[in-house]
């Protein structure tokens, strides 16, 4: 059983995700967030996640290589950075989609042979349209493995600030892309991460139209969450939010200080700290 709260949005804080996958669009985001680009090992993250009460991780992985040009984070690094803590540590894979077959057979081995089991993509990194065919048997395979996706949503501090945002478009992360797959794919377990800023009302009414659709609360402070965001995730509709950090760019401790200044009862606390994503994500 699960008794502490789990995370389920942080990034492989190793210098291939952060430096050598990121380039200059990491430079960008490090600068938004105040935070370094400098590697941490998983020994101190788990230590740093223990102070904050945490027990689970999900890891994520890395692959924009098409668009972006910059080297992919091996699926394997991340096996191998969570294999010492295979009771704390949930390693997603990431696989880039303009790979099509490749992506495919990616995928399988990530989960088959390394044992990761999820998938992480972000649309704007990729430069893709979720709801475009050609990557519709990427997610059946997610259905064929029963795995969940995570797609990152909304603006990104991915290259935020730089002119043009050095080629990065918004479009790609609108959530409403998202309802064309969950609709498509009952079975898929669609995770819409972070409050989808500028489409927040889009992703609030995705998540509560379809069942197999949810949202994770990475990359703000919970402190700069809108009332009407804090409306829907405390009592229309609280079993579809999930704590998640954004880990290196925003710690536990720093995010779960913002959560607490909510002030929620302790039943919707428990559920976006804790309860939805053990039965979410069946950990
Ligand atoms: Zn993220």
């Amino acid at each position: 059983m699960v008794k502490g709260f789990v995370d389920v949005h942080a990034h492989i804080p190793a210098k291939e995700y952060l430096v050598d996958a990121g380039g200059v669009y990491h430079q960008a985001a490090a600068k938004l967030f105040g935070s370094s680009l400098g590697s941490i090992s998983a020994p101190d993250m788990i230590k740093e996640y223990d102070e904050s009460g945490v027990e689970k991780i999900i890891v994520l992985g890395w692959d924009a290589e098409v668009a972006t040009g910059l080297p992919k984070v091996r699926n394997e690094l991340v096996a191998d950075f969570i294999k010492s803590y295979p009771d704390r540590m949930i390693g997603f894979a990431s696989v880039d989609p303009n790979k099509g077959k490749l992506a495919v057979e990616e995928l399988e081995h990530s989960v088959k042979d390394l044992g990761l089991r999820g998938l992480k993509l972000h649309p704007i990194a990729q430069a893709f349209y979720p709801n475009d065919s050609r990557f519709y048997p990427l997610y059946e395979k997610c259905v064929e493995l029963d795995i969940p996706v995570i797609f990152h949503t909304g603006t990104t501090g991915w290259g935020k600030g730089l002119p043009g945002a050095a080629g990065a478009k918004l479009d790609y992360a609108n959530p409403i892309y998202l309802d064309f797959v969950a609709a498509d794919f009952p079975k898929l377990t669609v995770v819409m991460a972070h409050p989808s800023f500028p489409w927040v009302d889009t992703q609030l009414a995705i998540a509560e139209h379809k069942s197999n659709a949810y949202i994770d609360l990475s990359g703000y402070s919970p402190k700069y969450f809108d009332p009407t965001f804090i409306t829907h995730m405390t009592k229309l509709a609280p079993e579809k939010f999930m704590f998640g950090t954004d880990y290196p760019f925003l710690t536990p401790s720093r995010w779960l200080r913002g959560f607490e200044s909510l002030n929620l009862n302790d039943e919707v606390r428990n559920k976006i700290l804790r309860d939805n994503a053990v039965r979410v994500f069946k950990l």
